[in-house]
């Protein structure tokens, strides 16, 4: 039987696996996650430029 690697944990899956090309549901909710989070820490990653402080010269 040909197999291919689970991408998550590289084990081998069987081409007729239900939850391909992962070797599990887990694997799949895993995976699923990982591109979540790469989707949502591009653009939850604000870019915060530093703000300019006001130069408070109130010395007398
Ligand atoms: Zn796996």
């Amino acid at each position: 039987m040909r197999t291919i690697k689970c991408p998550v944990c590289r084990k081998e899956v069987p081409l007729d696996s239900p939850e391909m090309p992962f070797c599990s549901e887990r694997c799949r909710l895993i995976d699923l996650g990982r591109w979540a989070n790469e989707e949502y820490r591009i653009p939850a990653e604000p870019v915060h430029p530093p703000a300019p402080e006001p130069e408070d010269a109130d010395e007398e």
